[in-house]
């Protein structure tokens, strides 16, 4: 699954487990045959299914998982004929125990259930989606959801295969896993039936069924049929990713050296979708801004994003879907996996998106939630759904990716590919630990994967290298002392942790030397002298605290860093800076060193913490001087490239010209230019680059009036045919700040958008608007609680609440949710006030410092 609400909340777990919702074991499902007949109308559907299964020992009771599942007729065969079975469902279990008088032999069985279900609004399970003026049916079974739509053993260790079968109106298609095998009338009237080939087996989160007047474009990778397939408006924008996906399954072909593991591809854009998208196998779903685009007018960022996360999904087919973790717990070698390896065929097929530097970058992400107390290790124990969903987190994700990616450095690329192709080998079709995969590897690669891999997944965190350099005799001499990073100045002390990994440093001679550190106190050497980068490449998940010299001669780049290189120094800097070891300075001298860099994320990043210097630490008025320092430093760039796009602009110029005209927007003749750029755009749409046009909306929105704001909403209504034009508008919408206008995007996130949007629009208008916001959502709680009920949605929300900067509000945000808990958010709610926390005491530990460094930089005061 690819997560689109995607934010630093990680969850730590603690407490006992609870091993309530566990199956009983000792039952094994080894074949499902299911029917659905959907009605649409009504939003419910009827069920019938067979499920073979093998009893270890003689049993009186079955027990499966069922949820809002209404139960028919059920019996259970053995080879002493069949017996009706009575049912008593555990609703907070959410299981359901078949019971039959004479007990059932050991070995083979067949339940049989007939049953009805509903056709929920709350985007998991088997879901009613709504487009066009129609519904449709719709599934999303990941993480624990395959059991409101058929009573199954729903933990991913019972792999099983399936048929389905799906009788739907005249004139509506279905999709499902399996390849289509026959489409016949009736047998009810004004209905089709339509069966599907067996799967081969699979876990039950991976189901797929899909029902309503979808279309689709078709293509192939070697004897692959793929479809890329979409609401009938929509299909005009399905060439792009058609194209894509048959250049990763040929990718992916070579290299995991075993072919795609499905008889046929289909890719379905979806009205109403929770995630990003779902690695169902052979029927990948997606939300559809993350998969259609019109080639000829989208922004090079979408078309990465949507050739990215196609990409992610068609690794799960290998890595998740082939080979499948033995329990949640392990979700994170799938999904980091997956985030790796997403990257790898972008790379081969388009050189020029840069995908290391977006590797980079994802990584900071991860390392900056390891910055808190309340990180979790990349393993935690989970049992319930509420605490599977909490560990689709950037942990699972982009910290698995990043150490994936530090090993592979470390192994070399191709022994890193015969060794998941090895592992892939062994556990296909099966399941697998994480202890399996860092075995294998260790095996095939002869190197300690499995020691550095062990340090990484069990402890919490990210380690620290304080380092000092000395020149001994032509050679650089580290001293490296590492311990676990503590992000903020008034952190607690840690327990005592050290983690085996490779460390790789570059001096002036240029060439990465590199070393596996595995005590907390080791010295290192690199040939040559002078300054050393101590992540050479980039690739290391750990911080580096340098000495101050150091830090100003790298951000000279002496010696030459890379864009990953350069991206990991200032992250790196900027987290020494939060965590009080280093004055504000340090990191401000460096972003004005590196304000000439030409690669948009680089620019993008420093953007970042300049707007939160801005908002937490500088006051109302300092505020003045520190925006002339802003545009003293970065403005030249803008005028390098200019305020107009020229044609022959590539899609990186672009791209910083959008990143420096909202960090320029304060200016008047900036912010008067980008608002005749949006209103020549308003009036014609070729009259801006794709690349740009989001950037010089929200650009404009910022100091927009209700004027510019009907003229967004109407172009954004006109635009549902559009993903791409449609979140342009969309994501203009949390910019405006006039309130009225705030109360009219506040109104819509309630009522009007789709509640798939809503959280990720509040998420923007608590980063623009945290006191206003905060206090409609308190005002409108049951509202939302009732409109958000889908995949980590109140998680995200409460998530977006650690933006916040004051102790006041983080005492009104305990004292809301002490009175209104939220079980799934409980922890997502610690961690938003300790980034809450964090900022108060950056504030204070950096306000004296900060108003030193502006006197020394502040040309005319
Ligand atoms: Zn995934």
């Amino acid at each position: 699954m690819r997560n689109v609400l995607i934010l630093a909340v990680a969850l730590v777990f603690s407490g006992t487990p609870a091993l309530a919702q566990r199956l009983p074991g000792g039952v094994t499902p080894t074949q499902y045959t299911l029917w659905f007949a959907p009605d649409l109308a009504k939003a419910t559907f009827r069920g019938r299914e067979s499920i073979v299964v093998t009893l270890a020992a003689p049993s009186t009771t079955i027990t499966l998982h069922a949820a809002e599942i209404t139960f028919g007729e059920v019996s259970i065969e053995d080879a002493g004929g069949s017996q009706t079975a009575t049912v008593s469902l555990n609703e907070k279990d959410e299981t359901a125990a078949l019971k039959v008088a004479r007990p059932i032999a050991r070995g083979p069985a067949t339940i049989r259930v007939s049953y009805t279900g509903i056709l929920n609004d709350k985007l998991r399970g088997f879901y009613l989606s709504k487009a066009n003026g129609r519904n449709y049916a719709v599934s999303q079974m990941e993480a624990t959801d395959a059991r409101r739509a058929f009573p199954s053993f729903d933990e991913p260790i019972y792999k099983a295969t399936f048929d389905v079968t799906l009788m739907i109106d005249a004139g509506d298609t279905a999709i499902s896993n399996g390849r289509q095998v026959s489409d016949t009338p009736g047998p009810e009237p004004g209905k089709h039936t339509v069966v599907f080939a067996r799967t081969p087996k699979m876990s039950t989160y991976l189901v797929a069924l899909l029902v309503g007047d979808f279309v689709c474009k078709s293509g192939a990778a070697g004897s692959t049929p793929i479809r890329v397939c979409a609401t009938p408006d929509k299909i005009g924008l399905t060439s792009f990713a058609l194209t894509a996906a048959e250049h990763q399954v040929g990718f992916f072909n070579q290299y995991f050296g075993i072919p795609y593991p499905y008889e046929k591809l289909d890719i379905i854009g979806v009205p109403d979708f929770a995630a990003g998208a779902m690695e169902n196998a052979g029927a990948i779903t997606f939300r559809e801004r993350m998969l259609l685009a019109d080639p000829a007018a989208a922004s090079a960022s979408v078309l990465k994003s949507v050739a990215s996360v196609i990409s992610h999904e068609l690794a799960h087919q290998w890595f998740g879907d082939l080979v499948t973790m033995k329990w949640w717990d392990d979700i994170w070698l799938n999904e980091g996996f997956a985030t790796w390896a997403a990257n790898k065929p972008l790379a081969a097929w388009k050189p020029e998106w840069r995908m290391d530097v977006n590797a980079a970058t994802e990584t900071q992400v991860a390392l900056g939630l390891d910055a808190l107390q309340s990180t979790r290790s990349i393993r935690t124990a989970v049992n319930t759904p509420a605490e599977i969903n909490e560990v689709f987190d950037p942990i699972a994700y982009e910290k698995t990716a990043g150490v994936l990616g530090m090993i592979e450095a470390y192994v070399g690329p191709e022994k890193f590919r015969s060794g998941v192709s090895s592992y892939l080998n062994k556990y296909s079709l099966g399941n697998a630990a994480g202890e399996d995969f860092w075995t294998e590897m260790t095996r095939v690669t002869e190197k300690p994967v499995n020691r550095i891999m062990k340090s990484f997944v069990e402890q919490p965190g990210a380690p620290l290298l304080k380092v000092k350099t000395r020149c001994v005799a032509g050679a650089t001499e580290v001293s490296i002392a590492q311990s676990r990073f503590a992000g903020a100045p008034d952190a607690k002390p840690q327990a005592a942790q050290h983690w085996t990994l490779p460390v790789c440093v570059k001096t002036a001679t240029g060439a990465a030397s590199c070393t596996l550190v595995t005590e907390a106190a080791q010295t290192v050497r690199a040939p040559g002298c002078g300054a050393a980068l101590i992540n050479a490449d980039g690739h290391g998940y750990y911080f580096t605290e340098y000495e101050p010299a150091d830090i100003a001669a790298l951000a000279r780049r002496s010696p030459p860093l890379t864009e990953p290189e350069r991206i990991s120094l200032l992250g790196d800097e900027w987290r020494i800076v939060r965590a009080g070891h280093h004055d504000i300075g340090t990191y401000l001298d460096v972003a004005e060193a590196i304000a000439g860099d030409p690669t948009p994320a680089i620019i993008a990043d420093v953007s970042s913490r300049i707007a939160f210097v801005r908002g937490a630490i500088a006051d109302a008025g300092e505020r003045p001087r520190f925006d002339a320092w802003v545009a003293r430093v970065f403005r030249p760039a803008l005028d390098r490239i200019g305020i107009e796009p020229k044609p022959a602009d590539s899609d990186d110029v672009n791209n910083m010209r959008g990143t420096l005209l909202l960090m320029l927007g304060g200016d008047a003749d900036v912010q008067r230019r980008v608002r005749a750029m949006a209103l020549r755009y308003l009036d014609d749409a070729n009259a801006l680059p794709p690349s740009l046009v989001a950037a010089v909306l929200q650009a404009a929105a910022s100091a927009g009036d209700a004027a510019l704001y009907d003229r967004y909403v109407a172009k954004m209504q006109a635009s549902i045919a559009k993903p791409e034009e449609y979140y342009r508008f969309f994501n203009s919408l949390a910019a405006f700040a006039d309130p009225a206008l705030r109360s009219r995007t506040l109104a819509f996130a309630l009522k009007d958008a789709r509640s798939q949007d809503t959280p990720l629009l509040l998420g923007q208008l608590l980063g623009s608007d945290m006191d206003t916001t905060w206090a409609f959502i308190k005002t409108n709680w049951q509202a939302l609680a009732e409109r958000l009920g889908t995949f980590q949605a109140i998680p995200y929300i409460v998530g977006s609440l650690g933006n916040g900067c004051s102790a006041a509000s983080s005492a009104d945000i305990k004292t809301f949710f002490d009175a209104h808990p939220v079980a799934e958010a409980a922890r997502a709610l610690q961690q938003a006030q300790e980034r809450i926390a964090s900022c108060v005491a950056v504030d204070e530990r950096q306000s004296a410092p900060f108003a030193k460094w502006l006197s020394a930089h502040s040309s005319n005061q």
